[in-house]
């Protein structure tokens, strides 16, 4: 079987049916699965999907204390800022171009460990990439992890039910997982490692990386405004945990074809150009299916692109050496010039009358 269709732990539901048409399992399946995903008591494996989750439950507190104890106007602005701009942005620039496609290349490992721990932590990368490929590969098809036509929870619960690593991957597969992994600098297991945990990632240095991003930015946020701004962007970030793993079912127009004329060139897939995410976040999703390694996926005017704006400044001090940016090929494929043409008159004769007429010629 080819590695992107048994890269990721197939779901008990599985993700074809009989006919070969999409396994669309039952809210209740969904759940099952899980909530067995999560139990680390049952299958010690299991950490990566439990930590992920953990963390989001563990920022709830502080969202809790900021609406309660600590809420101000101002406070309100900071978190609706850096949920939905600064995480989202972070989000489009770290784990979807860099980590998964390798649109651009930092100068060195400094600037890439101070782009990936710019804002807190919460996702962890090999679940996002390596699954995100299978995502490009197989859109809005069976083995799609994410797949939008599976409903809203089969989305909003993939990164536990759908995106982990196949666990029983031999040595050559496991070694392809690494060959995706090797340029984001997450420690990775070695093979012996990963059939005892079940992740790529090392689980020891996965855990002192969380603990060290929150506490170096809880620090930070605490000694700039006390208590009530580190709570205010803890919620927030915790918010954005949550928010984010809508953003699928909804990029993929919600199992429907909601792909328009003029602003969703790419019919290859479902996939749609939102204003939302693409305005706080730079996810013109169509654009971004269209080309996948483009460091930019905001082609057209209005589309603003933060997670660009942020490559290309790391680009003009040296912090990026290389990018890629597609606007241009964009459109030349999809958007056509209208053809230039200038018309000059100039004056002739009439060969009977002898008088000056007037006619027009295309150059
Ligand atoms: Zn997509
Ligand atoms: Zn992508």
């Amino acid at each position: 079987m080819a590695f992107i269709h048994e890269v990721l732990q197939e779901p008990s539901y599985g993700w074809k049916n009989a006919d070969g048409e999409l396994s669309k399992p039952t809210p209740k399946q969904i759940f099952s699965e899980f909530f067995s995903r999560l139990n680390v008591f049952k299958d010690k494996k299991n950490w990566l999907s439990f930590m992920s989750w953990g963390m989001v439950l563990f920022l709830a507190p502080f969202l809790f204390l900021f609406v309660f104890k600590y809420f101000s106007v101002t406070g309100l602005i900071i978190a609706f800022v850096y949920s939905m701009m600064v995480m989202g942005t972070h989000g489009t620039i770290w784990y979807h171009r860099y980590c998964t496609h390798g649109a651009f290349k930092f100068r060195n490992n400094f600037w890439r460990f101070f782009t990936q721990n710019l804002t807190l932590k919460i996702i962890p990368e090999e679940i996002y990439a390596i699954s995100h490929h299978v995502h490009h590969a197989l859109s809005d098809t069976p083995g799609d992890p994410y797949n939008a036509q599976g409903g809203f929870l089969y989305c909003f619960l993939a990164d536990a039910n759908h995106q982990p690593v196949n666990r029983n991957l031999d040595e050559k597969g496991y070694n392809r997982c690494l060959t995706l992994m090797k340029h984001t600098g997450v420690t990775c297991n070695t093979y012996a490692q990963y059939k005892k945990w079940g992740s790529v990632a090392n689980p020891f240095h996965m855990v002192l990386g969380v603990v060290a991003n929150w506490a170096f930015w809880f620090t930070v946020f605490y000694l700039l405004g006390g208590p009530g701004l580190a709570c205010a962007i803890f919620g927030a970030a915790g918010f954005w945990a949550v928010g984010v793993r809508t953003f699928n079912y909804e990029g993929h127009g919600k199992g429907e074809d909601k792909r328009r004329d003029g602003i969703d060139h790419n019919r290859k897939d479902m996939s749609v150009n939102q204003l939302w995410p693409g305005i706080v976040a730079g996810e013109w999703h169509n654009n971004h299916h269209l080309y996948p390694k483009s460091a930019r996926s905001g082609f057209k005017p209005h589309q603003v692109d933060s997670a660009w704006y942020y490559i290309k400044f790391m680009s003009m001090i040296g912090a990026v050496s290389h990018y890629h940016d597609s606007k241009k090929q964009f459109y030349k494929d999809y958007i056509k010039e209208p053809v230039k043409v200038s018309v000059a008159s100039k004056p002739v004769f009439c060969p009977t009358t002898g008088k000056q007429i007037f006619a027009t010629e295309v150059i």
